[in-house]
């Protein structure tokens, strides 16, 4: 019986109770019994299950403690293992996840497309990148919440319109991506890239009042090996950009042209490492004239690179591939420092327009050097005035801000270059340290057939003698265009119609024989000597 006990309570010892139980139900009756036999024999039986029930007893009580303990133990390593879980968790979305619009942020997105790429799928994928035209102006205006609220609900209208198979990320700021796989020939990501743009075409109520936005759209396929994520993505980039410069609030899919366009624009970008700016790069100047008086008041330097490799180049696209490879942070003092050598023999009240590029701007090391070069050129510094575009001043507002104000402070002038063909609204434009407005030469292109043209130039002007800032009109060309901005109140024109841009020598020449006065009717004077200067 006492061997029965005991091997029950061997296979109960982690069930205390049980095991208690079993200990008292047998312990009790039996040695009591045992004991009330009167036989010596039977009572020592009694005594030593007695004690051996006594230190099984012990055991279960210690062996007991111990299990409770390493339940506690499991119970508290599972908790554990929950918690670390749930950080991990938390790790991985704040890691992967955007906290304002919920979607994949740009981290998941190029592991999603790196992970695509190593699939090798056998029919390919697509990629489009999407960005906000006009974001950046609701942002400045009312205010980073209201932004936030607008760039939420622009997520939630691409989430929404977007097909199952099409996997949205935010790449920052107001840049989205798209991927869909199996799509070799981008038209399943297309269809869903115009649904998008039809989307972020319609009002944003978020704010007390409505804001109309839009979305470009670039898209690149991806087929046979030996692309990597960058090429693609360069690819849309490239596409998007097009997209904003020709087609905004459309749809553009990478295409032939735009390969080429992108193998020249590399091929330009690495001529211009190559290059030595200081030889290469040369400056012209095209002549701005007061109207009313017949005089040239001044000239704009105008970059010109001829290059060893390339030959001549348009500037248009050279300042930008010196933007992308950040060659402008040398090009910019190199073509000052010449604008102003220039500036020393020309006569003391001609004046100098000089263009800065966004990225000057945002340069504070070129700003310096801007600075330095403008004090120990020995020329007074209100003779020069920074042409700086609306699109560069939108880039960072605040930053361009007070890169004017350094220059303002140096006593040179600011003006707004190609004004009307950006963002900026009247706010802006007051709170910049203005001097000049430069009205864009796509208004005056059509003046003579468009009369809206007319009536925008009209308001441009009224705006700018509101402000109290000067007017000046690029990109007049026919003798019925100055009359026609002469009767729009503008004084100040550059155009070919005066002359075309040249050499330091041409302009000398121009000032020392000077421009004849200003005929309305006929024109005639002054365009002979614009003729000269274009010879
Ligand atoms: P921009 O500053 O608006 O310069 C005026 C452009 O219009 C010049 O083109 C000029 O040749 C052209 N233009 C002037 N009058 C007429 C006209 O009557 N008709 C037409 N069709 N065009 C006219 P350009 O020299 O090709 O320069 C293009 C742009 O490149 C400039 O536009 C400016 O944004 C940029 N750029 C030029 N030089 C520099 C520079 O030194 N630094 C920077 N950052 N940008 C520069
Ligand atoms: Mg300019
Ligand atoms: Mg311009």
């Amino acid at each position: 019986m006492a061997i029965n006990v005991i091997g029950c309570i061997f296979c109960l010892i982690q069930l205390r109770a049980a095991a208690l139980l079993v200990i008292f139900t047998v312990l009790v009756p039996f040695t009591v019994h045992f004991v009330f036999t009167g036989i010596a024999v039977f009572i020592a039986i009694a005594c030593n299950v007695v004690l051996v029930l006594s230190a099984m007893l012990f055991v279960v009580l210690t062996q007991y403690r111990t299990f409770a303990e390493l339940i506690e133990v499991q119970s508290a390593l599972v908790a554990r293992n929950q918690s670390m879980k749930a950080l991990s968790d938390a790790n991985h979305e704040f890691a992967n996840i955007d906290a304002l619009t919920s979607l994949p942020n740009r981290r998941y997105f190029f592991g999603e497309l790196d992970s695509l790429l190593t699939a090798q799928l056998s029919e390919g994928f697509s990629l489009g990148i999407v960005d906000l035209d006009g974001f950046k102006p609701v942002n400045d205006l009312y205010g980073h919440t209201a932004g936030d609220k607008v760039l939420a609900e622009a997520a939630r209208r691409i989430r929404d319109v977007s097909p199952e198979y099409v996997f949205v990320a935010r790449l920052g700021g107001d840049e989205f991506a798209l991927l869909c796989e199996n799509d070799s020939s981008g038209e399943r990501l297309k269809a869903a890239a115009e649904k998008i743009c039809e989307a972020l075409r319609q009002p944003f109520f978020s704010l007390r009042t409505s804001v109309h936005i839009a979305g470009s759209i670039g898209v690149s396929v991806h087929q046979g090996p030996g692309n990597t994520a960058e090429h693609i993505y360069e690819r849309a980039d490239y596409a998007l950009y097009y997209a904003k410069q020709n087609l905004r609030g459309n749809v553009v899919m990478f295409s032939e042209v735009h390969e080429t366009e992108l193998r020249d624009l590399h091929k330009m970008e690495q001529a211009l490492w190559a290059a030595d700016l200081k030889a290469e790069m040369h400056v012209v100047y095209q002549p701005l004239v007061d109207t009313a008086r017949g005089q040239i008041k001044g000239f704009e330097a105008l970059a010109r690179w001829s290059s060893e490799i390339l030959g001549d180049i348009q500037p248009s696209l050279f300042i930008r591939a010196a933007e992308r490879t950040g060659i402008i942070a040398k090009l910019t003092p190199i073509l000052l420092e010449k604008a102003l050598r220039d500036l020393r023999h020309m006569p003391s009240d001609m004046m100098l327009s000089f263009n800065l590029s966004v990225h000057d701007l945002c340069s504070p090391q070129t700003m310096v050097s801007i600075i330095a070069l403008v004090r120990a050129a020995g020329v007074d510094p209100a003779r020069l005035e920074f042409e700086v575009t609306e699109t560069a001043i939108m880039v960072d507002f605040d930053q361009a801000c007070d890169a004017l104000k350094l220059l303002r402070n140096l006593g040179a002038k600011i003006a707004l270059d190609d004004f009307g063909t950006g963002y900026s609204s009247l706010i802006h434009v007051h709170r910049l340290p203005l001097d000049t407005i430069k009205i864009d030469r796509a208004f005056v292109e059509d003046i003579e057939t468009n009369p809206t043209s007319g009536n925008l130039v009209r308001s441009i002007v009224d705006m700018s003698r509101n402000l109290g800032v000067g007017c000046i009109v690029e990109g007049v060309e026919t003798e019925r265009q100055v009359e026609l901005l002469r009767g729009y109140g503008l004084v100040y024109m550059q155009g070919f119609y005066f002359g075309r841009p040249g050499t330091a020598d041409d302009i000398l020449k121009l000032c020392r024989e000077g421009l004849p006065s200003y005929l309305p009717a006929s024109g005639a004077g002054v365009h002979a000597a614009a003729s000269r200067s274009a010879a």
